[in-house]
């Protein structure tokens, strides 16, 4: 390994290990001690730093989100890691992402799944997270701009949704694009104010089950139909 080489792996260790720790702090909320090991592996091999603005790229592997243009950021890794975690992905799932941004959640996903879905409503976002996705060979993600309050009804159902921006209210067409058992991860609450994470499951009757994760500060989920 030359020098670069050497940095950027320990700069990848730094990461899932600040993970693993953020993971322990926070059980006390969230009842979840240690993250699956899939999702961990995951985290080790996306390029983090391919998705993060150049002039940045020597915080790609800190502990926190980063700024990507558009007035959005890039989540903090630990978040990325545990709704990837509560999503429960097995590798013949199809699942959903509201709010594509940098395309790194997609990205993390895509590697665990079958098949990602991920709608965006600021076109420039979209387009450069097609290009990294086109650079890294990542061909199992299908983007879209739009407004992801109305989920992407073409495919679905999903065996899982994830929304990376803050909601006012737990959007309907969500829950009724998720299948039976999959779960709806996804932070709620006012904009830059209390908001918390929550998994929402469907059972099989379309009964929903929600538990409070965790509190947490996302961009806010912008509805504008
Ligand atoms: N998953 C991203 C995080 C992006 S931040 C990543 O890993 O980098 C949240 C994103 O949600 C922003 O890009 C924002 O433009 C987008 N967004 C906000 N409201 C939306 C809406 N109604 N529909 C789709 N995308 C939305």
């Amino acid at each position: 390994m030359n020098e670069e080489q050497e940095r950027r792996a320990e700069g990848i260790r730094r990461m899932l290990e600040d993970i693993a720790r953020e993971t322990r702090l926070t059980a006390p909320f969230t009842g979840i001690e240690e993250l699956d090991p899939r999702v961990m592996q995951a985290m080790a091999e996306v390029p983090r730093d391919a998705f993060v603005p150049a002039e940045l790229r020597h915080r790609a592997w800190d502990n926190g989100p980063l700024p990507i243009g558009k007035g959005q950021t890039i989540s903090q890794p630990f978040i990325v890691a545990l709704m990837t975690h509560l999503l429960e992905p097995e590798p013949r799932d199809r699942m959903l992402e509201v709010g594509t941004g940098s395309g790194y959640q997609g990205a993390v996903l895509s590697r665990l799944v079958d098949r990602v879905y991920s709608v965006e409503r600021v076109p420039e976002l979209t387009a450069e997270a097609i290009r990294i996705y086109q650079e890294l060979g990542y061909d199992n993600i299908e983007t879209r701009v739009g407004n992801g309050f109305a989920g992407w009804e073409e495919h679905a159902p999903y065996d899982g949704i994830v929304v990376t921006a803050a909601a006012s209210h737990v959007p309907p067409a969500l829950v009724e694009q998720l299948a039976p058992g999959a779960h709806l991860v996804i932070p709620v609450g006012p904009p830059y104010g209390r908001q918390e994470l929550l998994q929402i499951t469907r059972d099989q009757e379309g009964q929903v089950d929600t538990r409070d994760i965790l509190p947490v500060a996302f961009v806010p989920m912008i509805d504008e139909d």
